[in-house]
């Protein structure tokens, strides 16, 4: 047993804080209390948070790292030809895998446990992640996908098998999105996907046009036509058109947000302060390493200053961590995300700089502040890595 003694404890799912200690034993917090047991950790000057989840990344174009800047979304990232994809091709496995296990210690070191990968490249693709990330002690939420979806004359039952196939090695299916695939295809990841009790997840609404290509394609929005074939997780949500806000809201998918992806690729924010107001969960992701480092801290600084800007008025700081750990614990299914009694000890703990707590996270931590990343009750050596 091990308790985290005198700190400021970001308790529960409102992220209320308190001065606590954490007692931790077997991987998961079993008080959250005056009392203390076990070896004791001095949490004096410090804040426990839940550890960040980071909902959304490829974490394979780690090796194209600012490449492409400035030419049309389409070029650099629209399969099979995008720039990324190019690059992909041309690399030796061996060295994609160096890559991908910088960018998940990346995440370990900045607070990270849990991370949700879009992995192209069929089975193949899903093992190069797995074996990355055989010795990291990282927890990851790996989507896969199948070139075969990209065929338009593929029946749904060939859909089906090779979804079956895939999810043997992997925890759920990420098409890239609703302009690739037929709605057939779409509909038949996600029912088999959910039937093996999986999570099916795929983007939407990332810009402007591809909501205007599919509404004069199928006279419907990305956002509906995702919705009505069942996806799990949506993933952008930049451009909603129409009655889109209200269709998510409607149907309680939560829905990641990815504001400095969505900023390199100057297409605009989504609009958070509205998702809110319609009690859309909302979560956060760094989206490809290719445009940003995976690094939470960052992606919360920058969503709670453009929202604030774009908005013009104050917007909480609470909120924002909330949809880097609360929301995704609870969207993701995992028992982590908050700090309460019965969940894994996923948490991290910073030097607390600024007296208000949100902000000392958001606006101050560096890597340098983080004093230790636990996972599952295990301390974490980022410091040696
Ligand atoms: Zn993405």
């Amino acid at each position: 047993m091990i308790t985290i003694r005198d700190a400021t404890v970001l308790y529960g799912d409102n992220l209320e804080e308190i001065k606590a200690n954490v007692l931790i034993s077997d991987g998961e917090i079993v008080e959250v209390s005056p009392a203390s047991k076990g070896k004791v950790m001095d949490g004096r000057g410090c804040i426990v948070a839940p550890a960040f989840i980071n909902s959304h990344v490829h974490l394979g174009d780690s090796v194209a790292m600012d490449m492409g800047d400035g030419k049309p979304i389409e070029e650099i990232v629209k399969p099979p030809e995008g720039i990324k994809h190019r690059i992909l091709a041309d690399t030796p496995h061996s060295i994609q895998t160096v890559f991908m296990k910088n960018s998940m210690w990346e995440m370990l070191k900045t607070g990270t446990t849990t991370f949700v990968d879009f992995r192209e490249g069929g089975k193949e693709g899903i093992d190069i992640v797995n074996e990355a990330a055989e010795e990291i002690p990282i927890r990851k939420v790996v989507l896969g996908r199948d070139e075969s979806f990209l065929n338009p004359h593929i029946t749904p039952q060939e859909v089906s098998k090779r979804v079956e196939e895939l999810l043997e090695i992997c925890d759920g299916i990420a098409p890239s999105g609703l302009g690739e695939i037929t709605d057939e295809t779409a509909a038949a990841i996600a029912r088999t996907t959910r039937k093996l009790g999986k999570l099916s997840a795929t983007h939407v609404a990332e810009y402007e046009q591809v909501q205007t290509d599919s509404v004069n394609i199928t006279g419907k929005t990305e956002v509906q036509r995702a919705v009505e074939a069942g996806f799990q997780l949506l993933i952008h949500f930049t451009s909603p058109l129409n009655d889109d806000l209200k269709v998510v809201a409607r149907s309680g998918i939560p829905t990641v947000c990815c504001p400095r992806s969505n900023g390199t690729l100057a297409v605009g924010i989504p609009p958070i302060k509205e998702m809110l107001d319609e009690s859309i969960q909302i979560l956060l992701g760094t989206d490809n390493v290719m445009f940003n480092s995976p690094n939470m801290v960052r992606e919360m600084e920058y969503a709670l200053k453009v929202i604030r800007a774009y908005y013009r008025e104050y917007f909480p700081p609470e909120e924002i961590i909330k949809m880097a750990t609360v929301n995704a614990g609870k969207a993701l299914k995992l028992n982590a995300g908050s700090i309460s009694e019965g969940k894994l000890a996923d948490l991290v703990i910073v030097e607390q700089i600024s007296g208000n707590p949100y902000l000392s996270i958001i606006n101050r931590t560096e890597p340098g502040n983080i004093k230790h990343v636990i996972r599952e009750g295990q301390i974490v050596p980022v410091k040696s890595q």
